[in-house]
């Protein structure tokens, strides 16, 4: 997810591989200015600019259609349910009984998508500043942003910032699911905003954000770890292998208002996913596993 270092599209070189008849393009995103992910794409969806970030979509060879922001690869058809069943699930099958859900960002729909999968679930709130993104994915991944159309969901597209201020004790779980913490990203991971956020959730409500990657982002992941707990002191960390992500392991966070851990924190989901809940990555198992860290991210996070 990190920033782009360079030009990210370049021409076939003629020692490429033989690739589809008709050309393709190379997307590269840098994770350091020495290696990133490269990927071949046989056309360009879209490219374009909102008033907050740059926008494209690829339709690739590996990973499906795939929406890239600001040089970042933010979600492709290949690889997106890892990431969302696991920022989903692991917080709402943490609360015995989530009713009122509030997603920031997630405007390619994958959080949204997740979450009316729980039958309690009765109203999802998408808080979405870039209103471009929502259309584009609604357009160009249907697979993904499908479900935004249900009756349950509320879209709302403005800050995130902002829209928490003005929700007090009126969400049972909040999920973070947005970009780089930079930008207006920046704002999402400071403790003004942990704080606002605890406000909005009711009594046992759980939060959830992504925290990003303890590989190339050991800094970025450290500052989150150090600021979210000074607010949600019972804050822990899980993983999960998201393969086109910097360094292929991206790490959450959850935390409880109510100051004891939540069930999941203490490694074991308080409900099971709902009868006839199909996923592919997510498990009871792979829930209470994600939370046991690697000792070199136990040491980013101390
Ligand atoms: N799943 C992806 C990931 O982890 O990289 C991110 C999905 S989604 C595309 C991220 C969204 O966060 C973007 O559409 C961006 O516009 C949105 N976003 C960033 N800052 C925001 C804010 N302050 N309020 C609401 N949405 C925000």
């Amino acid at each position: 997810m990190a920033l782009n270092k360079r030009p990210f599209f370049q021409p076939a070189a003629s020692n490429q591989p033989a690739g589809p008849p008709g050309g393709h393009i190379w997307f590269t995103e840098y994770h350091s200015p020495a290696s990133g992910i490269t990927v071949r794409a046989e056309k360009t969806l879209f490219t374009g600019k909102s008033a907050f970030q740059e926008i494209v979509l690829l339709e690739t060879e590996d990973y499906g259609r795939m929406l890239v922001l600001d040089g970042a690869i933010q979600t492709t058809e290949r690889d997106e349910f890892v990431y969302h069943e696991m920022i989903v699930h692991v917080p709402l099958c943490a609360h015995p009984r989530p009713r009122r859900v509030l997603i920031v960002g997630g405007g390619d729909g994958g959080c949204v998508r997740e979450a009316l999968r729980h039958p309690e679930v009765e109203r999802v709130t998408l808080v979405e500043i870039d209103g471009m993104v929502v259309e584009l994915c609604r357009k160009f991944l249907p697979k993904i942003a499908g479900s935004l159309g249900d009756p349950r969901v509320e879209l709302c597209i403005e800050d995130g910032v902002r829209f928490v201020k003005n929700h007090t004790r009126a969400f049972d779980v909040i999920i973070v699911d947005s970009t780089d913490p930079v930008n207006m990203a920046s704002p999402l991971t400071r403790a003004p905003f942990f704080r606002a956020a605890k406000e909005a959730l009711a009594p046992g409500g759980v939060y959830a954000c992504q925290s990003q990657g303890p590989v190339f982002e050991a800094r970025g992941m450290r500052r989150i770890a150090r600021t979210i707990r000074k607010v949600f002191p019972d804050a822990a960390h899980y993983l999960a292998s998201v393969p086109t992500y910097p360094g292929g392991m991206w790490s959450f966070a959850l935390a409880s208002k109510g100051g004891k851990r939540p069930a999941a924190a203490s490694f074991a989901p308080s409900r099971p996913l709902p009868r006839g809940v199909k996923t592919r990555y997510y498990t009871p198992e792979i829930h209470r596993a994600a939370f046991a860290l690697p000792r070199f991210v136990q040491e980013i996070i101390r």
